[in-house]
């Protein structure tokens, strides 16, 4: 059985108690290889590795961590469909999706910040009238934190360490438990593209163990967290009175504004994609679609008509449109909040159950399988509607006003996205601009530039990624001032 084991100080190494868990993969429900149980010492060793290389590293030139990153992304694209092929196998998504989504992304997250690096300024200020300059120095932070949930294991991974590599901090990395395959495929690149030891450390295990042990060390100086809420309040209540830097995405509940004046067929196909792609399990999902009146009899016509239509099933299969529930446990939570939105009293227009093994196919008889379930009859309250679902349920909605649609929109303790439909440009802007939302897509979504602020508000986190805020996030601005 294949071990996934630890990248500490430039080597792969096992974990300080010789224990491994489980990992399965969701298509099967079978052990299909074992994770290092790492503990606090594995992480101490793994701290101690990050310090001994920030001195060199935080010296080098852009130049040079630019070229050591972009060896890197040659590397991921020289190994693109076997990486593909482990995360869809690890995750349970279709296999279509990790090669043109995930592993593209993971590859453009280290060109992004590679390049980047080489255009982070400083800015200086000519105290005119005072014979004074200023000029503020951006300075690494040292070891950072970096921790990834499981939806998109290497694409969140690497939107995190890459920034922080970039902006010439070293790191201690934890991925998902759940989804720990592609990281450890990725330390073994790191060695051969020449990343000095000791920059980037991976520590494998579980939350409350290897997690908490990077976010309590007394020398990680920032923690970058993408995951639950739950996690991210546990993180922030060890991590504020340590003072630390904080960047924190976490869970979402958002909503998906369809007016009747919109470009209905764009609007419907990808509506699909924004309840189901990746079987519902982005952040960025819009599990609560508000559809106004004039529309809702055809839009829940057409749109059960194609949600019924898609194709779950194999994730190994290339013609899969929704693959495997990552885990057991996640698919549980999942039919347990199908059941609640029964007895709160709503209708289900489509899926709602396993799609048998007739769909699946052989291979996958024991899988996580769940069919995209469209929910209708629900009032905007109701937990079904206020909780994170995190799965291939959405739940359907009538609207009159913009008032009333934006009080439903808004009624959530989360504020990751927004999605909107319409065609009247200043009801778009109106919207958009009173919607409670770290991102708001119009006419679009997962349009992504990453250039571009990344981030949710209320309980759907703090600070936020992407562009150069991301590279702030891992510097300490000093400001020096000079009497001339
Ligand atoms: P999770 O919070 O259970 O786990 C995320 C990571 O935190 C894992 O690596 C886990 O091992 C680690 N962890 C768990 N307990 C910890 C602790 N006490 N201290 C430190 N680390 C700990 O989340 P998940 O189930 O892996 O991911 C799903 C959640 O992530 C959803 O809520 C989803 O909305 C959210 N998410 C948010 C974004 C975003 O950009 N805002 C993106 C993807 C996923």
């Amino acid at each position: 059985m294949q071990l996934i084991q630890n990248y500490v100080n430039g080597k792969i190494v096992g974990p300080q108690s010789d224990a491994y868990l489980d990992n399965f993969e969701p298509a099967t429900g079978e052990v299909y290889s074992q994770i290092a149980d790492s503990d606090e010492r594995d992480v101490d060793l793994a701290v101690e590795a990050a310090k001994a290389a920030f001195p060199a590293w935080s010296a080098t030139s852009a130049e040079e961590r630019f070229a050591v990153l972009m060896r890197l992304c040659g590397l991921i694209e020289r190994d693109l469909e076997d990486l593909a092929r482990a995360e869809s196998r690890d995750n349970g998504k279709p296999v279509t999706l990790a090669r043109t989504i995930d592993i593209p992304r993971a590859i453009a997250n280290f060109h992004f910040y590679a390049t980047a690096a080489m255009h982070l300024s400083n800015e200086s200020y000519d105290t005119v009238g005072r014979n004074a300059i200023n000029y503020t120095l951006r300075q690494p932070l040292g070891v950072v934190g970096c921790i990834s949930p499981w939806n998109l294991p290497l694409y969140l991974f690497t939107w995190k360490i890459a920034p922080a590599i970039a902006a010439g901090c070293t790191v201690v990395a934890k991925p998902s438990e759940v989804t720990p395959m592609t990281a450890f495929m990725l330390s073994k690149l790191c060695i051969e593209a020449g990343l000095p030891p000791g920059v980037l450390n991976i520590v494998h295990g579980l939350g409350p163990k290897v997690g908490s042990a990077i976010v309590a060390h007394r020398d990680t100086k920032a923690i970058s967290f993408t995951g639950g809420t739950r996690t991210g309040e546990e993180i922030a209540r060890v991590a504020a009175p340590m003072f630390k830097k904080l960047s924190l995405e976490l869970g979402g509940k958002n909503p998906n504004i369809i007016f009747a004046d919109c470009n209905y067929d764009e609007m419907l196909a990808t509506t699909i994609h924004s309840s189901f792609s990746n079987q519902g399990e982005i952040c960025l999902c819009g599990s609560r679609i508000f559809v106004e009146r004039p529309i809702y009899e055809r839009f829940k016509k057409d749109f059960v008509t194609r949600v019924a239509a898609l194709k779950v099933g194999d994730p190994s299969d290339w013609s899969t449109d929704v693959g495997a529930i990552v885990s057991k446990q996640h698919f549980d939570k999942i039919m347990s909040y199908i059941e609640l939105a029964k007895t709160e009293g709503g209708t289900i227009l489509t899926g709602g159950s396993e799609p048998g093994a007739i769909a699946t196919g052989p291979r996958c008889t024991s899988g996580y399988f769940i069919q995209p379930t469209v929910v209708e009859g629900l009032p905007f309250d109701c937990r079904t509607n206020q909780e994170e679902i995190f799965g291939p349920v959405v739940t359907v909605m009538p609207f009159d006003t913009e008032d009333e649609v934006l009080g439903y929109a808004n009624s959530v303790r989360y504020g990751l996205s927004a999605t909107l439909w319409t065609e009247d440009l200043s009801r778009a802007h109106r919207m958009a601009a009173s919607l409670e939302a770290g991102i708001v897509w119009i006419n679009c979504w997962l349009l992504r530039d990453l250039r571009t602020p990344f981030g949710g508000v209320k309980d759907s986190g703090m600070g936020r990624e992407g562009g150069f805020e991301a590279l702030r996030f891992f510097t300490e601005e000093k400001n020096v001032c000079v009497r001339i």
